[in-house]
């Protein structure tokens, strides 16, 4: 393939002219069952109505301008985030690595200003997944993500996610904040036990922290419920969310309680496109859809639907499958076979989902997925599952 666009990915060849609902197409007719939501972005599926009329009514008025003037439906977005959520205040930026970076900001500025600048440093977990700048690539330590790239940014230390004595045994006189997935999704969709999160909250008031969670991937309705650290009965002082915020336009954003806000005064932090008009309208149409009775009744009820059926297939190919995990939509298949062979033949079988960590193949559809979509999916990686075994059995 000659490509002009800089080497970071190796696409596979194939591009898609349009969608609607859990449907890609291609030029040449191609219908392609989209189960990796452009990776947990799109949970209203693709030209969802009342997203397209919102982002459509903004366009028409006015594409852009700067921070430096009210936005209304900025303001109106951080007002519906902080009465749904257990924040005081939101930053709005254009990714999830931006929103981590804010928090990370957000927590050295919140010790300093407590008169203790000598407090800068956070306790993360391996296998985590934080975004690809400087700052989060030294966050998440992972190996190849770092390679090439030295020197990190100082201040993280790395325990076992899931460990609490760990992670206790890893605080120092400098350390500012813990740093969590409430599940890895990127890592494999690896979840922790039910009280480890109530643990991490413990920990922090114990030893004057802050705990911040990334749900990048897990917030606004992906695991069913508006945000995954609702499943707990805690709440974190610092949340990073994106991926579906804005239902496939660009936004992130980092909402923080009233003791962590104050440390954000006028000038500490900006992003020129943060919280720009039109992904507001985006933002708040997605929030619009996920708020609305019954949604995310629905996204748990499909979720478990689905691994409910994905559990049948890895009885069924116990040589090619191994076990079935997630929450709501953000579910994981852990295989036998090499995952990214399995991501391809399913590509080939007109559905797409999406390689994780420790060998998993992510089912991360729209939240909008039907049950006979779901069905369609599983029947394909049967099929995919079955011929990947045939060869084996002929040598
Ligand atoms: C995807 C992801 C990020 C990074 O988001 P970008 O928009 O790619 O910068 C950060 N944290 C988690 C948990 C993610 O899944």
């Amino acid at each position: 393939m000659n490509s002009a666009v800089m080497t970071t990915y190796a696409p596979s060849d194939i591009a898609f002219e349009r969608g609607d609902g859990v449907y890609l197409f291609t030029d040449d007719g191609r219908r392609i069952l989209d189960f990796g939501s452009g990776i947990a972005v799109t949970s209203l599926g693709h030209a969802h109505p009342h997203l397209l009329a919102a982002v459509h009514g903004q366009i028409d008025k006015v594409l852009h301008y700067s921070n430096l003037y009210r936005i209304p439906e900025q303001e109106r977005m951080a007002r519906r985030l902080v009465d749904n959520s257990f924040a005081s205040s939101v930053f709005f930026c254009n990714s999830g690595a931006e929103a981590v970076e804010c928090g990370l900001k957000l927590v050295r500025r919140y010790h300093d200003e407590m008169g203790n600048p000598d407090k800068y440093r956070v306790i993360t977990c391996a296998g985590g997944f934080h975004g690809r700048t400087l700052a989060t690539i030294s966050a998440a330590m992972q190996e190849k993500h770092m390679q090439g790239f030295a020197p990190m940014l100082e201040g993280f230390d790395q325990v076992p996610f899931g460990n609490i004595n760990e992670l206790r045994a890893a605080i120092g006189d400098e350390t500012a904040a813990i740093l969590v997935e409430p599940i890895q999704g990127e890592g494999g969709i690896h979840y922790a036990e039910p009280d480890y999160l109530k643990r991490l909250r413990d920990t922090a008031d114990e030893f004057g922290l802050l705990l911040f969670f990334d749900e990048v991937q897990t917030g606004i309705g992906r695991t069913g419920k508006l945000f995954a650290y609702e499943w707990s009965e805690i709440e974190p002082d610092v949340v990073a969310v994106a991926k579906g915020l804005g239902g496939g336009f660009p936004v992130g954003a980092c909402m923080a309680n009233e003791r962590a806000s104050t440390a954000m005064a006028p000038g500490t932090h900006g992003s020129t496109f943060g919280g720009n008009p039109v992904a507001m309208a985006a933002a708040n149409a997605v929030l619009d859809v996920i708020l609305e009775d019954g949604f995310l009744a629905h996204v748990q009820e499909m979720g478990g639907y689905l691994r409910d059926r994905l559990a049948e297939l890895a009885k069924r190919h116990p040589d090619i499958l191994n076990e079935v995990r997630g929450q709501g939509l953000l579910t994981g298949i852990s295989c036998h076979a090499t995952n990214l062979d399995l991501v391809k033949a399913m590509e080939a079988e007109n559905v797409l989902v999406i390689p994780a960590g420790d060998n998993v193949v992510r089912f991360i559809p729209p939240l909008i997925v039907a049950k006979n979509e779901i069905d369609e999916a599983v029947e394909a990686f049967d099929r995919v599952c079955a011929a990947t075994e045939a060869p084996a059995e002929t040598t």
